[in-house]
């Protein structure tokens, strides 16, 4: 069984949820269990840890990119920065508003959480249109810094999201295809 297979086994999915015709693709078994947790962390790591790809900080997307990008993090020996939705952070922040199916979300980013010419990986759960880590990276770069890579377990490839991050630059690697 290759590492795909056996993580895709560990994800659940949840008809109409959060809203009838969704499949929503649940990331939670992936960390239940500690082999399987291990396997999904290391699979990260070890693609990050080299020295052309390692970073000098990892930033998550709210809330299931912090699980994966603070541990990911630790393990890199590097600092993690959480890019949250707006009005929790309690710090100056930069902002960037994006369109979602049904109206518009803002996510914020402190203004110290990078410095200019940093090398920073992305971190969410998945990508399904690819506006949250189009924020998230538009963010980052408002305060000079580098977005390396888009990191996520899962692509929705159908949406068409990963594509259009790396129609406009920006390297994407996923563990697990749902067609
Ligand atoms: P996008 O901005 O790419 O359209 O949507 C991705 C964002 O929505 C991510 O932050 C992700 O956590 C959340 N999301 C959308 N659909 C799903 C889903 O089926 N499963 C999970 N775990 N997250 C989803």
């Amino acid at each position: 069984l290759g590492i795909q297979d056996f993580l895709r086994h560990h994800i659940r999915t949840v008809p109409d949820w959060p809203a009838p015709g969704v499949q929503f693709r649940d990331i939670t078994p992936l960390l239940q269990e500690p082999q399987v947790f291990r396997v999904l962390i290391d699979a990260f790591v070890h693609r990050y840890m080299g020295r052309a790809l390692r970073p000098d900080l990892v930033a998550g997307l709210d809330a299931r990119g912090f699980i994966i990008g603070a541990v990911v993090a630790y393990a890199l020996g590097v600092g993690f920065v959480p890019i949250r939705k707006k009005g929790r952070l309690p710090f100056t922040t930069v902002a960037q508003t994006y369109e979602l199916e049904y109206g518009s979300a803002t996510m914020e980013l402190h203004t110290d959480a990078v410095q200019a010419g940093d090398r920073v990986l992305l971190i969410d759960d998945l990508i399904a249109t690819g506006g949250t880590m189009m924020a998230g990276r538009k963010l980052l770069e408002k305060l000079g810094a580098v977005v390396t890579e888009g990191a996520a377990i899962v692509d929705l490839p159908a949406l068409g999201g990963s594509q259009r991050l790396r129609d406009t630059g920006l390297p994407v690697f996923t563990l697990v295809d749902f067609k």
